[in-house]
């Protein structure tokens, strides 16, 4: 299986960071960095090959850095991750796809249970928000794969501490979720 995975907004954080918490000094862009990089190394010992790309230009909007969904069609992958943290003070995981029937809905259903699994009996505030269907995101509507869009917490809630010490489980469920949709 070949894995595309995209840690959400600009490498870096120029320009763009993502959500952040200046309180606790985090940037969504460098934790979705970090899971999407040890994700890979596990998607890897499974035997999947993988491509990253974090990249300011989703969709062709922004040519002067590399574009993700191109890259991603381009690869032939099998499946799309794309990792977000998300804002607003809420708690938990929900998993956008372009639509909740077919393939996409499967992928986001598989990986949405694995962080449910692996987080909630850490912490049990961490609730199952749910899977979505989101069909203007645009690397769900413009990549040519089953595709997602996981938002694995909140980085202004009490959800920081999973975000921070856990980590590698994020890493591990999202990992899990593709192996168990392509089994
Ligand atoms: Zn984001």
């Amino acid at each position: 299986m070949r894995v595309f995975l995209n840690p959400g907004h600009a490498l870096g954080g120029r320009p763009d960071p993502g959500c952040t918490n200046p309180r606790c000094q985090l940037r969504e862009c460098d934790l979705a960095l970090t899971y999407g990089s040890l994700c890979g190394k596990y998607l890897e010992a499974a035997g999947c090959e993988v491509k990253l790309l974090q990249s300011h230009n989703l969709a062709g909007e922004s040519p002067g850095f590399p574009c993700v969904v191109d890259t991603a069609n381009a690869w032939g992958a099998d499946v799309f991750i794309s990792i977000h943290v998300n804002a607003g003070g809420g708690r938990g995981a929900e998993t956008y796809c372009y639509s909740t029937e077919g393939a996409g809905g499967r992928l986001a259903a598989c990986i949405q249970n694995q962080l449910v699994r692996s987080l909630a009996p850490i912490d049990p505030g961490y609730r199952d928000r749910g899977v979505k269907a989101h069909p203007s995101f645009c690397v769900l509507r413009n990549t040519t794969m089953p595709a997602v869009l996981v938002e694995v917490g909140f980085i202004d809630s009490d959800d920081v501490g999973l975000l921070t010490l856990h980590g590698d489980g994020i890493a591990r469920a999202i990992a899990r979720g593709a192996t168990d949709y392509w089994q």
